[in-house]
């Protein structure tokens, strides 16, 4: 974008590299630059004595440390959840989801600020699409919950482990900039995020499930089936209609095939509307033959969508008739409803709360 600062974050180690290489420096500066920053969580260029002053005044004029301003805080009451109104250096905003397990936390990231696609029962969908967000934005959200689990922070004494980029907007529709802050995360001198613990979930957007397909090492996938049928998923996940589940199925089979990996399935419970027993066998179905994990989610409630949430026995009734065709499921607890923590819900309620200027 133009007039914005490089951001640090934005970086992979050989651009870093060849970035102060073109100014002169050593790479030797580049490894100690990148250990302060991604080891010992500095974002201070004054805080770096072992960089020379020449270089940090450098630094200092043509890249920004700076973290993302908390517009706000949210934690659930359960104590598992905490989610993050982050604001950018263009006055956007995004949401970050911290989430505790026993001892470890995974982050739950934008990649876009809203997001174009229009699922009628997603706050994020509801809000519409701002911008792609840069890889730094995206390394820069992962950091700001690995801070929180730091010595003397919000959930200290526990390790990020898993990233999972399910926030606001569309991964796919931002591929180069998602993959390339997937990269920087991977770093093993860097973030050190393990490779099987990175998971992208799209709406189904097939070329870019293909792209993953033949990549090197993808991301684990995970996508947002909903319905098992064309005309009820068009009817839930508009852009649907441009991605038909035959060839969406056909893409999906694709990727675990050349990944050698399982795939996920989201599926967001709606009462009386994609939880009943013909659904349930229509997904069995559809995924025969796939190595396919569903993951069921009860609707997460939000102002201007009438659908609610499946009850524990239509769950469970869902779950073991897809047990009969093998396909093994998990109905995700529904953490941290207190604070809205579904998908660009805080974002919305904010925006709503705010004063008109
Ligand atoms: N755009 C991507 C990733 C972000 S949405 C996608 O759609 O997959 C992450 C997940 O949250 C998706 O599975 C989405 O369908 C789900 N989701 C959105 N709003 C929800 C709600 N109100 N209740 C439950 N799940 C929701
Ligand atoms: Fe976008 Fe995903 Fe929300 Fe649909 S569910 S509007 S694709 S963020």
């Amino acid at each position: 974008m133009a007039g914005t600062p490089l951001h640090f974050h934005d970086l992979t180690r050989s651009e870093l590299t060849g970035l102060i290489a073109s100014w002169g420096f050593s790479p030797v500066h580049a490894a100690r630059l990148w250990s302060y920053v991604y080891n010992d969580g500095t974002t201070e260029i004054a805080d770096m004595p072992e960089i020379p002053v020449r270089l940090r005044e450098r630094l200092g004029q043509e890249i920004s440390l700076a973290p993302p301003a908390v517009v706000s805080e949210l934690r659930s009451t359960d104590g598992f959840t905490r989610k993050y109104l982050l604001g950018l250096g263009d006055g956007r905003r995004i949401e970050t989801v911290l989430m505790h397990f026993t001892g470890r936390v995974t982050a739950c990231v934008s990649s876009q600020a809203g997001c174009a696609m229009g699922c009628g029962f997603c706050a994020t969908g509801r809000m519409g699409f701002g911008r792609n967000l840069t890889p730094g934005e995206i390394v820069s959200q992962v950091l700001h919950v690995r801070r929180e689990t730091g010595p003397g922070a919000a959930v200290a004494g526990s390790r990020l482990r898993n990233v999972v980029l399910m926030g606001m907007g569309e991964p796919l529709y931002n591929y180069d900039a998602v993959m390339k802050a997937v990269s920087i995360l991977r770093d093993q001198n860097g973030p050190a995020i393990g490779v099987r613990r990175i998971t992208l979930s799209t709406v189904g957007v097939i070329p870019g499930i293909l792209r993953l397909a033949d990549e090197a090492n993808p991301p684990h996938l995970a996508v947002s089936l909903h319905a098992a049928t064309q005309a009820e998923r068009a009817a839930l996940v508009p852009v649907a209609a441009h991605w038909p589940l035959d060839a969406l199925i056909e893409a999906c089979r694709r990727y675990c095939e050349k990944q050698e990996r399982r795939i996920f399935f989201e599926w967001a419970l709606i009462a009386g509307r994609n939880d009943t027993p013909e659904q349930a066998h229509a997904v069995g179905r559809l995924l025969r033959g796939l190595p396919a994990q569903v993951n069921l989610i009860p609707l997460n409630p939000i102002v201007g969508y009438d659908g609610a949430p499946s009850d524990r026995t239509a769950a469970r009734r869902f779950q073991e008739t897809l047990a009969g065709y093998g396909l093994p499921s998990t109905v995700r607890q529904r953490r941290g409803l207190d604070i809205a923590a579904g998908c660009g819900q805080l974002a919305a309620t904010t925006a709503a709360e705010e004063p008109a200027r």
